[in-house]
């Protein structure tokens, strides 16, 4: 029978005999935990040589002698050469110290668990029945890919003295578009701070008891202003919970992550940010626009349709091998349509508006820069969408017009 235990390493001296595969495959994880590992053996093999050279573990060059697990707390034999392994577990019995002997599909009378980790948490897994490391390591994976997708019940019971704030990038829409790592951050929170746009489904699968806060903004009008908005991430944390904020697309990505991480940052909180799939890309490719393409655009100019209309935007508008993504564009359309007829870029220059890329309710509307204002205004486009401006939206790009549908499968697909 096994009890497993929790025991912290860190400082404390382990003896590991044997220099080969196993001895390559183990030591990491001891070095992680901070253990002060002496590896006893006549010869290495060249991963454990290159922990020697790098000072990160002792080497005495011999064979192991009795005296050797003087101090030691825990002893790990693995030395291919059974007799070895065996004498050194029947040390370790009569001086107490708890021994993993990998010889002979047997176990000595510690074993290291198959183990996996998400944030804070560590699964172990270990078997009562004889050796067998496979079904072990499978057991953990299959445990190890639900805890990192954040579909295990993780959320702390009890607040720590320090809170901590993860700026987490939602993607486009779809919960399936959200990375791995943002969906276990949202099972761990304590309170989610949320905007309009986002993963809207990432919500309701979240205890009854998480504090979910909606700041989201509408163009034009804003709720909470961003000073507020930095505020409750700091507050929040300060109570020791663990605070999301939830983004729509990528935080960095006209997101004001910068800023919030700044604040969060300045204020002395533990903050992270996880990346997100930004509808800037992700949205033209739901219409299947890709935002380069080789011999058609070989570059990209992103811009804030709010914004004032730079030489650098109207140059990129003129470039025919430029692709032009306007967020936050739809109000600017007219503005935009006349500063590019000014500054003299060709008004036939293909543009396709992709409303609510990656929802059921996606609808693309191509057009050209001279019509685009009222063609959006006469077909009703609304926010949000993504205006791209370039060859790469032209009709048949990708497939013969004749396969032009507005691709439904972007919305059923991700659903
Ligand atoms: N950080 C976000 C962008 C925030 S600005 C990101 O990386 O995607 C908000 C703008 O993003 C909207 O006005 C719109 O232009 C665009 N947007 C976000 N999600 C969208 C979607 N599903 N379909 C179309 N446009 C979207």
């Amino acid at each position: 029978m096994t009890t497993m235990l929790g025991l912290s390493l860190t400082g404390r001296k382990v003896v590991f005999v044997g220099g080969g595969a196993v001895a390559a495959r183990r030591l990491p994880r001891l070095l992680d935990d901070g253990a002060l590992v002496t590896v006893i053996a006549p010869a290495l093999g060249a991963e454990v040589q290159a922990l020697v050279d790098a000072g990160r573990v002792e080497w005495i060059a011999r064979d192991v002698r009795e005296n050797d697990l003087d101090g030691a707390w825990f002893v790990h034999s693995a030395t291919a050469d059974r007799r070895v392994d065996a004498r050194v577990a029947a040390w370790c019995e009569t001086r107490r110290i708890f021994c993993v002997n990998t010889s002979d599909g047997a176990h000595g009378s510690a074993r290291l668990t198959a183990e996996t980790r998400a944030g804070d948490i560590v699964v172990g897994v270990v078997s009562d029945a004889g050796v067998d490391p496979r079904r072990t390591a499978r057991v953990r994976d299959a445990i190890g890919a639900q805890l990192a997708a954040g579909l295990f019940p993780v959320r702390r019971r009890r607040h720590t003295a320090t809170g901590r704030v993860d700026l987490v990038g939602g993607g486009p829409g779809p919960l399936d578009l959200m990375t791995v790592r943002g969906r276990r951050l949202l099972a761990e929170a304590d309170v989610i701070i949320a905007d309009r746009l986002g993963p809207a489904g990432a919500l309701p699968e979240l205890d009854a008891d998480v504090e979910i806060i909606d700041v989201g903004k509408r163009p034009g009008h804003h709720p909470v202003p961003q000073h507020e908005i930095n505020e409750l991430l700091i507050t929040h944390a300060r109570q020791g919970k663990r605070v999301v904020r939830l983004k729509g697309g990528d935080p960095f990505v006209y997101g004001r992550g910068g800023e919030e991480l700044a604040a969060c940052l300045a204020a002395g909180i533990p903050t992270e940010v996880v990346p997100g799939v930004t509808s800037a890309i992700a949205v033209p490719q739901a219409a299947g626009i890709p935002v380069t393409h080789r011999g058609v655009s070989a570059g990209l100019h992103l811009v804030n349709g709010q914004a004032d209309i730079s030489a650098t935007t109207l140059a990129a508008l003129g470039d025919d091998a430029v692709t032009t993504v306007v967020l936050m564009g739809v109000a600017a359309l007219p503005k935009l349509a006349a500063a590019a007829q000014a500054a003299g870029v060709d008004p036939d220059r293909p543009v396709a508006i992709v409303e609510r890329g990656h929802t059921p309710q996606q609808r693309t509307t191509r057009t050209t820069l001279g019509r685009m204002a009222q063609d959006a205004a006469d077909a009703g486009v609304r926010n949000p969408a993504v205006v791209v401006v370039g060859e790469v939206t032209r009709t048949g790009l990708l497939m013969g017009e004749s396969q032009l549908v507005e691709l439904p499968l972007a919305g059923d697909v991700n659903r």
